[in-house]
């Protein structure tokens, strides 16, 4: 399967995890929209959110809260979004939550790799 998230899951394409656990890790956004553009990326291959077992979706969620307060303390945000694209607006066909800081509220300011050291460290 070619599938760029599994790749990522296996090692096979280098990732900025922030976190990880049995069941999801959470990534910086190669390309990201805002500073502390975070995907969290389940490690079964689910397509879209239809597929998503509700068990799975709670701790999502519950890993969505987590890095929703240490983004917004670490990177002083004001306001978090979170995005589930689908169909044609869903470019990568392997479930995950976008988490957005500050979306909207401030311009972009820093590289990744700065932002992924400020989540770090
Ligand atoms: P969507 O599928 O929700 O439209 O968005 C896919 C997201 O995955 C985009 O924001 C894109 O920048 C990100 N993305 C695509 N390929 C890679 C990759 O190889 N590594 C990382 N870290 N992000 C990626
Ligand atoms: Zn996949």
């Amino acid at each position: 399967m070619d599938c760029i998230f599994c790749k990522i899951l296996k090692n096979e394409i280098p990732s900025k995890r922030i976190y990880e656990d049995e069941k999801v890790i959470a990534i910086m956004d190669i390309n990201p929209v805002v500073d502390g553009h975070v995907l969290i990326i389940p490690k079964e291959h689910v397509e879209d959110y239809q597929g998503i077992k509700p068990e799975l979706l709670q701790h999502i969620y519950k890993v969505a809260d987590k890095l929703t307060k240490e983004l917004m303390t670490k990177l002083n945000s004001k306001g978090l979004t979170f995005v589930v694209n689908y169909g044609d607006s869903q470019l990568v066909k392997h479930f995950h939550l976008h988490l957005l800081p500050d979306y909207q509220l401030k311009e972009k300011e820093m590289d990744v790799d700065k932002v992924f050291e400020i989540l770090t460290k």
